[in-house]
């Protein structure tokens, strides 16, 4: 089997075609390093051109400010669910959480095992089809950050723009919509996420942060879980994973190619356009999201029947569109399109669509 298929995984996803055939070729020997990159030492030059590469990619391509610094680090998005109280949420002080989804109840769990934490905002009682209003978001005045999830992968939602913190410092899990579209990232004090949905395969989690928090992160912290550790050692305190980090820069270089984010906005709003009125014109399928909070990466959405949802299921994936079942938290579909899915995918699914309804509705 060759042929690759329509992949709508919600993560690990879709890497970029010529990422993969470029990473394929010098995969037995990388250009003058006369071995493959799966067995270079971290600490070779050859490595380091690789991670020095990457960073400065990410700061051209999302236009970071120089304050920041960009760690490349494991466990996870999970893991920064712990590491981001463990360093900012110090004992006297209070973090605000917006719940809008699964991801971001888990951060609010182990936030609560760190210390004080109140729920400024959620849309549970919705079945989180939407994200707050502005005028829905209580903050506490003397929070030390707002935690917020900037798009809910398994309900189909996304933050049109990132909630107004009051003055807190902003930080945000964008795992699922990372470098999909321009982001400004002086507003934020820290943004993370895991590489496996937009930017790399897994294992490689992603954390930009504002350098006045180091001096800030309570002493005695485990080495491992504290930014400083990282900061200062440039993500090379212990051996970070090489290929994930070696694949991600090719997928940076091969986003700058494409236009940058601008025209990944672009591209990634027609691509969601199209899916979106195909259910809205169908009289057949029925989004979850609420069309002013609807995702560009994640698009979910419900059949007349569960009878008719896995019927649906089962007659893509023989079609070739794979992992279009949604989350048993939703029911019904998931169509992941992340930065790196074709058009010609989405527009196959259209008509795959019609024809299942012609057919079955
Ligand atoms: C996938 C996902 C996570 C979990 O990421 P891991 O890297 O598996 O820990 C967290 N948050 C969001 C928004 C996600 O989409």
């Amino acid at each position: 089997m060759t042929e690759r298929i329509f992949n709508f995984s919600a993560g690990p996803a879709v890497l970029p075609l010529p990422v993969l055939e470029e990473a394929q070729r010098n995969l037995l020997s990388l250009p003058g390093a006369g071995m493959s990159v799966l067995e270079i030492s971290h600490r070779s030059k050859t490595f380091d051109e690789i991670i020095l590469g990457a960073e400065a990619d990410i700061r051209k391509l999302a236009r970071i400010p120089d304050n920041y610094r960009v760690l490349f680090l494991q466990g996870g998005a999970s893991l920064q669910f712990s590491m981001v109280p463990m360093n900012l949420l110090p004992q006297n002080g209070s973090a605000d959480y917006i719940i809008t989804g699964a991801w971001s109840k888990k951060a609010l769990k182990e936030a609560q095992r760190v210390g004080q934490v109140k729920v400024a905002a959620t849309t549970e009682p919705d079945n989180f089809n939407r994200v707050p209003r502005s005028e829905e978001i209580t903050l506490d005045p003397s929070a030390v950050y707002l935690h917020f999830t900037t798009n809910n992968t398994i309900f189909g939602t996304e933050w049109n723009r990132e909630p107004d913190a009051g003055g807190a410092p902003l930080i945000a899990d964008a795992s699922s919509d990372i470098f999909s579209r321009p982001i400004d990232v002086s507003k934020y004090a820290l943004i993370y996420a895991g590489a496996q949905k937009n930017l790399a395969p897994a294992g490689l989690t992603l954390v930009i942060l504002r350098d006045d928090l180091l001096p800030r992160i309570p002493k005695g912290l485990h080495t491992m879980l504290d930014y400083n550790t990282h900061a200062k050692e440039r993500s090379l305190y212990n051996t970070p994973p090489v290929f994930a980090i070696y694949i991600m820069r090719l997928v940076l270089s091969w986003l700058i190619e494409q236009g940058g984010l601008e025209e990944m906005e672009r591209r990634n709003q027609a691509k969601a356009g199209l899916l979106y009125d195909a259910i809205d014109s169908s009289g057949f399928y029925r989004g979850h999201a609420l069309p002013d909070s609807r995702s560009l990466m994640n698009i979910t959405f419900r059949l007349p029947s569960e009878e008719l949802e896995k019927q649906f299921v089962n007659e893509a994936t023989k079609a070739g569109f794979d992992g279009l079942k949604g989350h048993r938290s939703v029911g019904g579909c998931r169509a992941s399109i992340y930065n790196a899915f074709p058009r010609e995918g989405v527009e196959a699914l259209t008509s795959f669509m019609k024809e299942f309804q012609r057919t079955h509705g």
